[in-house]
Parts: structure tokens; sequence; C-alpha cells
């Protein structure tokens, strides 16, 4: 379990001492563009001042709502799926604890399951993570307040984890995951759009961390090899890259957030992990993203007759 200030500052660091160079506190405001060309940045730094900063090549990685790719004309599917999240931090005397809790049970004020899931992971510095996360094909999606499931989520959970639900600490986030490649373009002549403002999370977990830095590697592969031999063409590669990568999961999410947004099937879900160790773990292992295409296990045939399925009746 690492904090994100940390994580982010580890990938900064890195980038700066493989020879980036970092302008921290600077917010890009607007692309730079020339004939049709996205050409750099207009940037401004922490007094204010606004400065032009030209690029061959731009990496949009602006997060969840993405004012710079919007910009650029990047859009979200609106009737696909996406999570609301919200999450804190709390002092814990288990704050050492060497595994994560995960709960499948969330449910509206009238007792009625959601389609969503609630966490505690300990941080070790003396605080644990206590968050819920909850799909947009909820029932009653808008009307549902997340911060009031937070509560009832640490209230339930209070005495196992040894915390004072009125004792917070550290910043509450709350934001909206865009997910399972709901964004589109990720690539134009000049520019590549990685992380939430390309909308790659996981539509089975809402995690997007891992997928952040996965299309950016990609993109930095891709942006290499334009810049050392290929030229802009070689930018063209990075939607496929992304697709071939994470197309079947994402379509076995959507499967799954619709079905999952009935709230008769998500309480026969949950009673089914909860009482069998194998759909338990196969649930885990979707969840997590940890199925393996090579691999010949209980989840992986689910998953694979799922897949199946979608393709003989994409619209099942
Ligand atoms: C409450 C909550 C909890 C979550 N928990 C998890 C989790 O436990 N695990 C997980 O995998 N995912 C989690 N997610 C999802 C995860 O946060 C995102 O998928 C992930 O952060 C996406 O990374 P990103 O770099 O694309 O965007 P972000 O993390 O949003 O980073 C974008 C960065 O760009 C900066 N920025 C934005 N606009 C500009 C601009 N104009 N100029 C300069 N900089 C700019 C922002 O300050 C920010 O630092 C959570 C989401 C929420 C809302």
């Amino acid at each position: 379990m690492l904090r994100r200030r940390d994580l982010d500052l580890a990938v900064l660091e890195h980038a700066a001492a493989r020879g980036a160079t970092v302008h921290y506190g600077h917010e890009a405001i607007e692309p730079v563009v020339e004939r049709g060309f996205v050409r750099g940045a207009l940037v401004r730094g922490p007094g204010g001042a606004v400065l032009s900063l030209a690029a061959r090549y731009v990496i949009v990685a602006d997060g969840a709502n993405s004012p710079f790719g919007r910009t650029l004309g990047t859009f979200r599917t609106r009737r696909w799926p996406f999570a609301a999240a919200i999450r804190s931090y709390w002092p814990s005397t288990r704050t050492g604890d060497d595994h994560l809790e995960i709960g499948i049970d969330l449910t509206d004020r009238s007792g009625q399951p959601l389609p969503g899931y609630g966490w505690v992971a300990p941080v070790g510095d003396g605080t644990v993570n206590i968050g819920v996360g909850l799909l947009s094909t909820a029932r009653d999606f808008k009307g549902t307040n997340v911060a009031h499931l937070l509560d009832a989520h640490v209230a339930a959970l209070a005495d196992r984890w040894q915390i004072d639900p009125a004792a917070a600490t550290g910043v509450v986030r709350v934001g909206r995951v865009p997910m399972g490649g709901s964004v589109q373009p990720t690539a134009g002549p000049s520019f590549l759009v990685v992380g939430d403002a390309a909308g790659v999370a996981s539509p089975f977990t809402g995690a997007g961390i891992d997928t952040a830095l996965e299309t950016g590697r990609m993109a930095a592969d891709v942006v290499h090899q334009a810049l050392s031999e290929a030229g802009p063409t070689a930018l063209q590669r990075y939607p496929r890259l992304v697709a071939e990568t994470y197309a079947e999961q994402y379509k076995l999410a959507r499967l799954w957030g619709r079905l999952l947004g009935r709230p008769s099937a998500m309480r026969q879900v949950t009673g089914a992990a909860v009482r069998s160790r194998l759909v338990g773990d196969t649930l885990l292992r979707i969840m997590s993203g940890a199925l393996r295409r090579d691999e010949f296990g209980a989840p992986e045939t689910v998953a694979r007759l799922a897949s199946t399925v979608l393709q003989v009746a994409p619209d099942a």
C-alpha cells in the first residue's frame, strides 16, 4: 500500500533521473495548435507567469475530467458505465496488517444491494485507507450519495478495524472514474491520451493507477519510436496497442456492470461468493485483473465462456 503523493513523487523523480525536465506546480492551460497539429502547450507557472512549451509530440495525462484532452476533441461514451469513488484515512492500530479487505455488500437506504464495493487498506503509517466505489449502473445512481455510503461503511467496520469514525485524517478524495475504454479518440496526429484522460481504468473495479502507468508506458514506447525512426505515423499504433491489451476484459466488464446494476443479480453474486470458495476466488481474480489468458483454471474458464457468449450475442 502506497499513498498517491509518494507514488507520484517516485514516478516524477524517476523521470527526472532519466533526463526529463519536471515543471513542478505548472498547469497546462491549453494546447498550442499549428495547422491542425498539437505542437505544445501554454503553461502557467506557480507565480502566474504563462510560458509556451514546444513539443513535437504531446501526451495528455490530465485525469478524469481532462479539460486539455477535451479541447483536443476527446469525449466519453456516456451510456457506458463509470464509477464514483470516495476515500479518506483513519488512524488505526491495525495499520500494519498485511492484507486489504474488500466488502461487496454495499446497500442503499432501503437495504437493496448496490453494484460496488467498500475497501479497507492498511497503509503502515498509523492509518488505514477506507473507501467506497459505486458503479453508475446502480438503479438510483444519481440519488445515491457516496459520502453517505462511506459513512455507513466506516460505521460498520469501526470496531473490527479499531477506528473512530469521527477521527478521519487527511484529505477526503472523491471523484468519478471513467472506465473500460470509454473515452475516444486516444490518439491524434501528434498527441496521445493516457490514464483516466483515456478512460482506461478497469471496469471491474474502477482501479486505474495500474492502467494509467501501463498506458503511459505504451505511449512512451510509441513516441520513442516516432522520435527515433518512424515519424508521426508510429502514433497510430497506440490505439491498437490499448485495444489489444484491454478490449476483451472491457467487453466482459461492461456486461458485468449491466448485470450487477440489477439488485437481484448482485444479491445472488455476493451470496454465491460468500458461500463458495470457488466463486469467491473467481470473482476476486476477475476483479483484480489477475486472469491469465494462457491459464485454464475455473476463473479463466468462466471468463472465456462469457467472452464466447458475448461474441455470439453481443447484446446478451
Ligand atoms: C476516491 C478514489 C479512490 C481511488 N482509489 C484507487 C485505488 O485504490 N487504486 C487504483 O488503481 N485506482 C484508484 N482510483 C482511480 C485512480 O485514482 C485513477 O484511475 C488514476 O489516478 C488515474 O491516473 P491518471 O494519472 O490518469 O490521473 P490522475 O491521477 O487524476 O492524475 C492527473 C494529474 O494531472 C494533473 N493535472 C490535471 N490537469 C492538469 C493541467 N491542466 N496541467 C498540469 N497538470 C494537470 C493533476 O493534478 C494530477 O496530478 C481511485 C479514484 C478515486 C476517485
